[in-house]
């Protein structure tokens, strides 16, 4: 699982602004999708081999009305689970009697903790450096998180001590004695909406208690189990072992859990509550499982004791709300009582064989000559966009680069046309596909 890195400090730090940083990502699907906004609280980032989740708490700290108490508590929650705490500060303002505060109650949570001045462009680094030995925290790190100065310094000694750790997490015992190849499969949606029945229609009640993996700190669970002769492993973000009273009072919904559970899959398994419609917390989550890129399978859940009518009525109006994951297949399930379960295995491997499919360059390239043909790129102040050749650039997610001239400038609307044609005459179902257009070529 990756390394959760937390921002605090008081407002107007910089912590939205080191978030960006951290998290910009060209990997980033989202922006595909014009019905997806991206998170500006939780995310994913990358620097070299190293993946890890950045959480921006916003305000804590602050004020003492209902609102801010919650979020406190979100942030203490995302502090609890954190596996390095980056206190910024403002370099300009020195420590005031808030950072002083703040750094009392972090020290007590036992946390690996990094000051961090910020907006240290135009000042001396080491004066501002002894001003905030006063806090008490060790070395500051400063950065200019405005200008990306210092932050590949920063999160180099971050991410050190911390690689090996992960590893020990990342690789479960069962790896070991076994060849197969498991398709990493990960069971997310909002609470109560069936993950936790459903894993234990897939598993068999003893199952779970036989794999709970014993000694990983983290909550999700790693369960490996076969099924006709094909071998997965469930990542459990239900985390139904260890759900304790306290944990369901302070957030409902784990955004950190989901995007380990998401990042750490290659199919991830979305289940919907057919007695609910399409909420917030369902699009942030398909927010995270697009930008991760990872394949993915709707499932529609508690589709028992429900008049046809109804049905075609649900039916209908998820179709409308999610049309825009037109990759995606509806599964309408009952985890209950196990109808429609048996299809779900079918849909996670023709998911994943379409995330890691070989596409063969002259089909790409037919498709590509095909499609531009029946519709033409947009005129660009007179000019025609000039789309040349296609390659594939990846796989898991499959990425499909296309040469041509002034590519920057193709709308976002003819993307997505090339997409949809390029989705529907390769029958790469159950995966995103990422467009890479290049210019000059
Ligand atoms: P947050 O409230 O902690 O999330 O702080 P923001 O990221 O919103 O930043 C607050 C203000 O500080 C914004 O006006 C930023 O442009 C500015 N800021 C952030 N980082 C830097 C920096 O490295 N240098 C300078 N000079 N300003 C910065
Ligand atoms: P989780 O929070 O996502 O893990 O959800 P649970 O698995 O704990 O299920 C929440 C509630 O929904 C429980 O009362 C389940 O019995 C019920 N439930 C789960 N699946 C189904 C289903 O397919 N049909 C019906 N009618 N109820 C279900």
């Amino acid at each position: 699982m990756e390394p959760v890195i937390v921002l605090v400090g008081r407002p107007n730090v910089g912590k939205s602004t080191l978030f960006n940083c951290l998290t910009r990502s060209r990997d980033a699907l989202v922006a595909d999708f014009p019905e997806l906004t991206r998170d500006r609280q939780y995310g994913r980032g990358r620097i070299g081999p190293c993946a890890y989740i950045v959480v921006d708490t916003g305000g804590m700290g602050q004020g003492n009305g209902a609102i801010s108490e919650g979020v406190q508590a979100q942030a203490r929650q995302a502090i609890a689970q954190a596996d390095a705490v980056l206190f910024l500060v403002d370099a300009r303002s020195g420590p005031t009697a808030a950072d002083e505060a703040l750094a009392g109650e972090l020290r007590a949570q036992g946390k690996q903790l990094f000051l961090v001045p910020n907006k240290v462009d135009g000042l001396d680094a080491r004066v501002v450096a002894a001003d905030f030995y006063t806090l008490g925290l060790g070395d500051p790190h400063p950065i200019a998180a405005a200008h990306g100065t210092g932050v590949a310094r920063l999160m180099a000694s971050v991410l050190q001590g911390m690689t090996a750790a992960v590893n020990e997490v990342v690789e479960p015992p069962y790896r070991r004695d076994t060849a197969v190849e498991r398709i990493r499969v990960a069971i997310v949606g909002r609470p109560n909406v069936g993950k936790s029945t459903l894993i234990n229609r897939l598993l068999g009640e003893e199952r779970v208690l036989v794999h709970d993996q014993p000694g990983t700190t983290r909550d999700s669970i790693f369960i490996p189990f076969e099924r006709d002769g094909f071998a997965y492993t469930l990542i459990d973000t239900a985390g139904m072992r260890r759900r304790s009273r306290v944990y369901e009072a302070v957030e409902k919904f784990s955004a950190i859990k989901t995007l380990q559970a998401v990042t750490a899959a290659q199919v991830v398994i979305l289940l919907l509550d057919a007695h609910e419609s399409i909420t917030e917390q369902d699009v942030r989550i398909i927010g995270y499982v697009l930008d991760a890129g990872r394949a993915l399978v709707l499932a529609v859940n508690k589709w028992d004791g429900l008049e046809p009518s109804r049905r075609e009525q649900i039916r209908r109006g998820l179709e409308r709300k999610l049309g825009f994951l037109d990759f995606a297949k509806l599964y309408f399930i009952s985890a209950l009582y196990g109808t429609g379960v048996g299809l779900l295995y079918g849909a996670v491997q023709q998911a994943y064989a379409s995330s890691c499919r070989k596409l063969d360059t002259p089909q790409l390239n037919r498709i590509l000559t095909e499609a531009v043909a029946a519709h033409q790129p947009p005129l660009v102040r007179g000019r025609r966009v000039k789309l040349r050749y296609a390659h594939q650039g990846g796989r898991n997610p499959p990425v499909i680069v296309i040469h041509g001239n002034q590519t920057a400038r193709l709308t976002s609307a003819y993307r997505r046309y090339l997409v949809n044609i390029f989705q529907r005459q390769l029958g790469l179902w159950g995966t995103p596909i990422r467009l890479e257009l290049r210019a000059g070529s």
